[in-house]
């Protein structure tokens, strides 16, 4: 049987990996974004421009892919369920629909006895006054929000006033946990009860963006299991096909939550590239595209930073050493706060 042809919904560094792994593969990509300046058209195979509610788009993209994928999380369900509609979109659309959505995704999480961090619905500011003990508390929008956007650190209920928020969107209050560290899971489920699972990565954020990523996770052996286990019985009780991220929180007593679900890829698993002999970009595109499973085999611990902004210049002209691999995203303007690139370490 001829090797299907991937369609990957969004444009950024994560559809660079995954198309850079399907070629690897000997898989075709279709990169779709509403971005011209899309870095991923650089590494796939084709480029569609255009507006992911434009039918003729949508059209022309189904027409030319078998299986349809999608490296960020928040695209309009209209338009998965549409595309689903023409060709199979892995992750299921519906599974897109809960994570995406930070209530419903952690209603999801603690059905299954899994804890998360204490939480509730906030629809106006008079809610905020009778939550007094979820504070100090994060408000963050139930969608839209990453890498801190759209959340706001809550200590009081005067906190409110100064802020001026917009309650027409939706709203959740997180209460804060006092973190001890934080650590993530990257697993690819095959099928039923088919995983490949990474071990526990180790992240530090700054300004609740990941700086860095190392394996091994300076972590106990229960919390270790605990997290496997987690990640496990989330992307079984999902159906999910595909490469998951399950972030969690340690707090100062050990106790350990989950945070949240990334529903693709992760910018915490670039060290898998590195690190095993198969990515979570490979492992992706080997379970959407139905490829044959391969058991994981870690080849070296391994340190990854990001490289935000500006710090990316000094890397474009930086004489390696052999156990450093530099990734450049290739993106065309160099923003604030804007991953552009990052250093993997073998350690
Ligand atoms: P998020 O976008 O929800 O993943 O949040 C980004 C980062 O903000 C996390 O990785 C944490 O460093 C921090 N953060 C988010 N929620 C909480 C919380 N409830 N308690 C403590 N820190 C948090």
């Amino acid at each position: 049987m001829s090797k299907p042809t991937l369609g990957i919904i969004g444009g950024g560094q994560l559809g660079s990996m995954l198309a850079t792994a399907a070629k690897k593969l000997k898989i075709k990509t279709v990169v779709f974004s509403d971005d011209i300046d899309a870095p991923a058209q650089k590494f796939s195979d084709e480029f569609i421009f255009g507006k992911y509610d434009d039918l003729n788009k949508i059209n022309e993209f189904t027409s030319k892919t078998d299986i349809i994928t999608y490296e960020f999380e928040n695209i309009p369900y209209e338009t998965l369920n549409q595309i689903n509609k023409i060709r199979p979109v892995l992750p299921k659309p519906s599974i897109n629909r809960v994570i995406q959505h930070r209530l419903a995704e952690k209603d999801f999480i603690n059905k299954l006895n899994i804890r998360t961090t204490q939480y509730v619905a906030i629809t106006n500011k008079s809610e905020l006054d009778t939550e007094q003990n979820l504070l100090p508390g994060l408000l963050k929008t139930t969608t839209l929000g990453y890498d801190g956007k759209g959340q706001h650190v809550i200590n009081s209920f005067e906190d409110l006033n100064e802020l001026n928020i917009d309650f027409s969107k939706g709203y959740i209050l997180e209460k804060l946990v006092k973190l001890k560290k934080e650590i993530s899971i990257i697993i690819t489920r095959f099928s039923d009860k088919k995983y490949e699972v990474y071990e526990p990565i180790e992240n530090i954020h700054e300004d609740q963006i990941l700086k860095q990523s190392t394996i091994p996770a300076d972590i106990s052996d229960k919390i270790l299991e605990q997290s496997k286990q987690w990640a496990m019985m989330l992307a079984e009780e999902l159906k999910y096909v595909g490469t998951l991220c399950v972030e969690f929180f340690i707090d100062r007593n050990e106790n350990l939550y989950v945070n949240e679900i990334a529903p693709r890829v992760h910018n915490s698993g670039h060290l898998t590239i590195n690190a095993y002999n198969v990515s979570q970009f490979e492992n992706h595109v080997r379970a959407v595209c139905n490829l044959e499973q391969i058991t994981l085999n870690k080849i070296s611990n391994a340190k990854m930073i990001n490289l935000i902004g500006s710090q990316i210049t000094i890397y474009r002209n930086k004489q390696l050493a052999p156990n450093e691999f530099f990734f450049d995203y290739l993106k065309k303007e160099i923003k604030h706060k804007r991953k552009m690139g990052h250093l993997t370490t073998l350690i």
